[in-house]
């Protein structure tokens, strides 16, 4: 009686037990997102397909990153070329200057740089600036005594009549220039310009109306080039 009891028991919770573990192990394997079968009905459209060409077409379009690589890989191998080509032309450069021994310069203080045929005395606005404040004025310009505007946005500084340059002092038979610490780059950068050393000829020419031009002190190749080349000071 007692073992009828207990196998009763067994099987009663078997039944119970057996259709639970089914349920949980279904709800393990679907989709906790959405309660839809995987399987795709019959009538359901199937998605298109591409077209097998795609892919090839897509991977022949260079990337951006490719491109890059390919850009520093041409730098790289490139760069030492450059370098020496560069290292050529400056040495060539200055092997072609006439006067790499340099030249000799010295002033006289004659003034006929600064006077003569009527000519211009280019200044930028900070020339403008800082001679305007080397001569007390605090707005930064320039009367037109000693400036005039020649075009559109070019100015010059003005001369007196018969050619001194408004700047140009004289006095004991030596000129000299009352702006002289704040004189512009074109005044600074005399007898050097690229026109007069172009050729011996053209420094000659130069020597002619310039006594101080081959004499004095000597100027050597760097230096010369310092002063021929300077943009602003
Ligand atoms: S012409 Fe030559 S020597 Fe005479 S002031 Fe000008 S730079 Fe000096």
């Amino acid at each position: 009686m007692r073992m009828r009891v207990e196998q009763k028991a067994r099987i009663i919770a078997l039944a119970v037990f057996v259709p639970a573990i089914g349920v949980h192990s279904a709800a393990a394997t679907a989709n906790p997102r959405d309660g839809a079968p995987k399987r795709q009905a019959p009538n359901e459209p199937k998605p298109e397909r591409l077209p097998p060409t795609t892919a090839p077409l897509r991977a022949s379009v260079p990337s951006p990153r490719r491109c890059v690589a390919a850009g520093r890989l041409i730098t790289s191998a490139l760069a030492p070329l450059a370098f020496f080509g560069l290292l050529g032309c400056c040495r060539m450069s200055r092997k072609e200057k006439w006067y790499v021994a340099g030249l000799a310069f010295e002033c006289t203080q004659c003034g006929n740089c600064c006077s003569g045929a009527p000519g211009y005395v280019w200044v930028t606005r900070e020339e403008i600036r800082r001679i305007s404040l080397r001569l007390g004025r605090t707005d930064g310009t320039l009367s037109k005594e000693h400036l005039r505007r020649v075009g559109l946005n070019k100015y010059s500084l003005t001369e007196r009549p018969g050619g001194d340059c408004i700047f140009l002092t004289r006095a004991d038979g030596k000129s000299g220039c009352s702006i002289y610490d704040v004189r512009p780059l074109q005044c600074r950068t005399w007898p050097f310009w690229s026109g007069n050393v172009k050729s011996p000829d053209s420094w000659n020419s130069v020597a002619g109306g310039c006594p101080g031009a081959n004499r004095g002190k000597h100027h050597d190749f760097v230096a010369i080039e310092d002063l021929r080349l300077k943009k602003s000071w």
